[in-house]
C-alpha cells in the first residue's frame, strides 16, 4: 500500500526533531508488566484475545475515534419537534464505534460467562487508554450483573441481552434490543457519600412495582436501558431497577434535566434526572438498599483502579515516545540522565499501579468459592483505588511536561489524560471516604488484616518493609487518632501492597528503586528523584520496548 508522507520542507523552513505519530502500535503487546500479569494472576487464556484488542485499540483509527468522541460530546434532546418529550442523548458517530468495539470485545460481560476479572481489568485497561469516557457505562454494566443476577425474572428477561457481546443504541423497549447497557443513580444534589441523605421517595402500588418521586444530581450514562437506584420507603433506603420503558412500552418517566458541563470524561454524557411517579421494580429487600447497591459499587471500584492504572500508562508510554525521538542540547532526551529519572519513576510508578490492580483482579476471581479471597477482595480494592488514583494526576503533568509546549496542546493527548486524571478518585467513593471506609472494613472484619499482612508477608524479610508493616500496627493502636490518620494508614498499606508485589514479580531493579523511593525515604516529593545510581535505562527498556 502506498504511503502518503506529509511534507517536511516547507517554503521558510525543514520542519525536524519531532517525533513520529504513535499510532497503529500494540499496546498490549508493548506492555510486558501486563502480558506478566495476565499470565501469573491466572487469566493466561485471554492472553491471544487481547493481543488482537490490544492492536485494535492501539490503532490510528481508534485513537482518532476517541478524539472525536471527546471533540464532540453529546448532546441532550428533551424534546421532539412536535414539543414532545423523549429525553435523549445524542452521540457523535465514534462514541458509538467505541461503545461497540468494547462490548463487543466482552468488557462488561468476560469476567460472568467463563472469562475472568483479570481478563476484564486488561480489557479496559487497554480501552481506557485511547479512550475513557465510553468505559464508564462498560464498567457500570459490568457490576449490575451479580446484583440483577439475583433476580430470577430479570435473571431471565433482561441478563442474557445484556451479557450479549453486542451493542445496540437504538431507543427501545428491551424486549426490542439486541444487547442492553445498564447504568446507577445513587447521588443527590444534599448527599453523594451519605447516600443516608437520600429523599426520593418510593411508593409501593403491587408486589413487585413501586412508583419513584424525586432526582438524582449524578447520573452518567443516561442513555442505558436501565439503572440501579436508591430511594425511601417507609422501612428505609431500598435498592430498584428503573427500566428506560414501562411495562406496557411507554417510556418510563425519565426525565433528563441538564447534561453536566465536565472537566473531563466528554465523551460520556452525565445527566441530571428526574423521577415522577416512576416504574421501578424492588431490588432486594426494602430498606436494605445501601448492601443491595454496595455489591455493585464494590465492582466499579474495581475499575475506578485499573482506570486510573490505564491513565498513568498511557500518559507514560507518550512521554517514553516523545522522549526517544526528541533532541535537545545536542543529545536525545532518552539519553539524558535526569530525563531518564524522570521517566524510570513514572514507568515504576506505573508497573506497581498495574501489579496492585491485577492482584486485586484475581482476589475478585476466587472471591466466588474463597470466603478470604472476598475479604481481601473487599478492602484492597479500596485501598488500590485510593493510592493508585492519588498517584495519577501528578504522573500524567509530568508526562506532559516530558513533552514540554507540545504536550500542553490537545494533539498531544496528555490535555485529554490530564483532565481525566482526578475523576476516578472522586466517583465510587472520594478518597477520604474511601479511606474511612477501609477502617470500616478492619474494624468489622479483622481478618481483613490479617489477610493483608499475608499478603505482605511474604516481602517481611525485608527491613523497610517490616518497618513499614510496623508502622501500620502502631497507627491501629492509636484508635482515638485513627480517623484523622486515615489517609497515613491507607496510603502506607497500599506502599506495602506494592512493594511486596514488586519484590516477588517485577526484576529487582525495578523493586529496589520502587521500595527505596516509596519506602525508604530515598525519594523526593516529585518525579525524577529516584537515587543515584538506578539503573534506570533498564527500567525504561522494559517499560516501553520500543527505545533506541
Ligand atoms: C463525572 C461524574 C459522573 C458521575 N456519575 C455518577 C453516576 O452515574 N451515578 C451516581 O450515583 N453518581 C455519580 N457521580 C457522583 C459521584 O459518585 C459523587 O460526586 C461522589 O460520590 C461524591 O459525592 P458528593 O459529590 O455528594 O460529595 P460529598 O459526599 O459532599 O463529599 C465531598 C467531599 O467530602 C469528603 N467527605 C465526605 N464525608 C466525609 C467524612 N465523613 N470525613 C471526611 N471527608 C468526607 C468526600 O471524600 C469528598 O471529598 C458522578 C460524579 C462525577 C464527577
Amino acid at each position: 500500500m502506498a504511503t502518503y508522507s506529509p511534507i517536511t520542507q516547507l517554503p521558510t523552513h525543514a520542519v525536524s526533531n519531532q517525533p513520529p505519530p504513535l499510532e497503529n502500535i500494540n499496546l498490549f503487546e508493548l506492555d510486558n508488566a501486563l502480558i506478566e500479569g495476565l499470565q501469573r494472576e491466572g487469566a493466561a487464556a485471554a492472553r491471544d484475545t487481547l493481543a488482537v484488542f490490544g492492536a485494535q485499540v492501539g490503532s490510528e483509527e481508534i485513537l482518532k475515534a476517541g478524539e472525536l468522541a471527546n471533540r464532540f460530546p453529546p448532546q441532550l434532546k428533551t424534546f421532539n419537534r412536535f414539543g414532545q418529550r423523549i429525553d435523549e442523548v445524542e452521540f457523535h458517530p465514534a462514541y458509538h464505534g467505541l461503545m461497540q468495539l468494547g462490548l463487543s470485545a466482552g468488557i462488561h460481560s468476560m469476567a460472568w460467562s467463563g472469562g475472568s476479572h483479570v481478563a476484564h481489568a486488561a480489557s479496559e485497561y487497554l480501552l481506557v487508554q485511547s479512550e475513557a469516557g465510553v468505559c464508564c457505562p462498560m464498567t457500570m454494566t459490568y457490576a449490575a450483573i451479580p446484583v440483577l443476577g439475583r433476580h430470577a425474572d430479570l435473571a431471565n428477561t433482561w441478563l442474557p441481552k445484556i451479557l450479549a457481546n453486542d451493542y445496540d443504541a437504538a431507543v427501545l423497549p428491551f424486549s426490542e434490543k439486541s444487547a442492553l447497557t445498564i447504568g446507577m443513580a445513587m447521588t443527590e444534589k444534599q448527599g453523594g457519600s451519605d447516600v443516608r441523605a437520600n429523599t426520593t421517595r418510593a411508593q409501593k402500588i403491587s408486589a413487585s412495582e413501586y412508583r419513584l418521586t424525586g432526582h438524582k444530581w449524578f447520573c452518567s450514562a443516561p442513555m442505558s436501558d436501565a439503572f440501579l437506584t436508591l430511594a425511601q420507603t417507609e422501612r428505609g433506603l431500598t435498592c430498584f431497577f428503573v427500566p428506560r420503558w414501562q411495562p406496557d412500552n411507554t417510556r418510563d418517566h425519565f426525565f433528563i434535566q441538564r447534561l453536566k458541563d465536565k472537566l473531563s470524561n466528554r465523551a460520556n454524557a452525565s445527566a441530571e434526572i428526574e423521577y415522577s411517579n416512576t416504574f421501578a421494580q424492588l431490588l432486594g429487600e426494602e430498606g436494605h438498599g445501601v448492601k443491595t447497591i454496595l455489591e455493585m459499587v464494590h465492582h466499579t471500584r474495581l475499575d475506578t483502579c485499573l482506570a486510573a492504572a490505564a491513565l498513568m500508562r498511557q500518559a507514560f508510554v507518550q512521554a517514553a515516545h516523545h522522549a526517544n525521538y526528541r533532541s535537545a542540547f545536542g543529545k536525545r532526551l532518552i539519553e539524558q540522565p535526569l530525563m531518564q529519572n524522570v521517566l524510570a519513576d513514572m514507568a515504576l510508578e506505573s508497573e506497581a499501579a498495574l501489579l496492585l490492580t491485577l492482584r486485586i483482579a484475581r482476589a475478585y476471581d476466587e472471591a466466588a468459592h474463597d470466603a478470604d479471597a472476598a475479604q481481601f477482595a473487599r478492602i484492597a480494592v479500596a485501598i488500590g483505588k485510593y493510592w493508585v488514583n492519588k498517584r495519577t494526576p501528578n504522573l500524567v503533568y509530568e508526562a506532559m511536561e516530558c513533552l514540554g509546549g507540545n504536550g500542553y496542546v490537545e494533539e498531544s493527548l496528555l490535555p485529554r489524560l490530564y483532565r481525566e486524571a482526578p475523576l476516578n478518585s472522586i466517583w465510587e467513593g472520594s478518597g477520604n471516604v474511601i479511606c474511612l471506609d477501609v477502617l470500616r472494613a478492619l474494624a468489622r472484619e479483622p481478618n481483613s488484616l490479617t489477610l493483608l499482612l499475608a499478603e505482605i508477608g511474604v516481602a517481611v524479610q525485608d527491613v523497610r518493609i517490616a518497618r513499614a508493616v510496623d508502622t501500620v500496627k502502631k497507627l491501629l493502636t492509636k484508635t482515638a487518632a485513627l480517623e484523622n490518620q486515615a489517609r497515613r494508614l491507607v496510603e502506607t498499606l497500599a506502599l506495602l501492597l506494592q512493594s511486596s508485589l514488586m519484590l516477588r514479580y517485577a526484576p529487582t531493579i525495578n523493586a529496589e528503586a520502587f521500595i527505596e523511593s516509596r519506602l525508604n525515604g530515598v525519594g523526593g516529593f516529585a518525579y525524577g528523584v529516584l537515587p543515584a545510581g538506578t539503573a534506570c535505562r533498564e527500567i525504561l527498556q522494559r517499560a516501553w520496548p520500543r527505545l533506541n
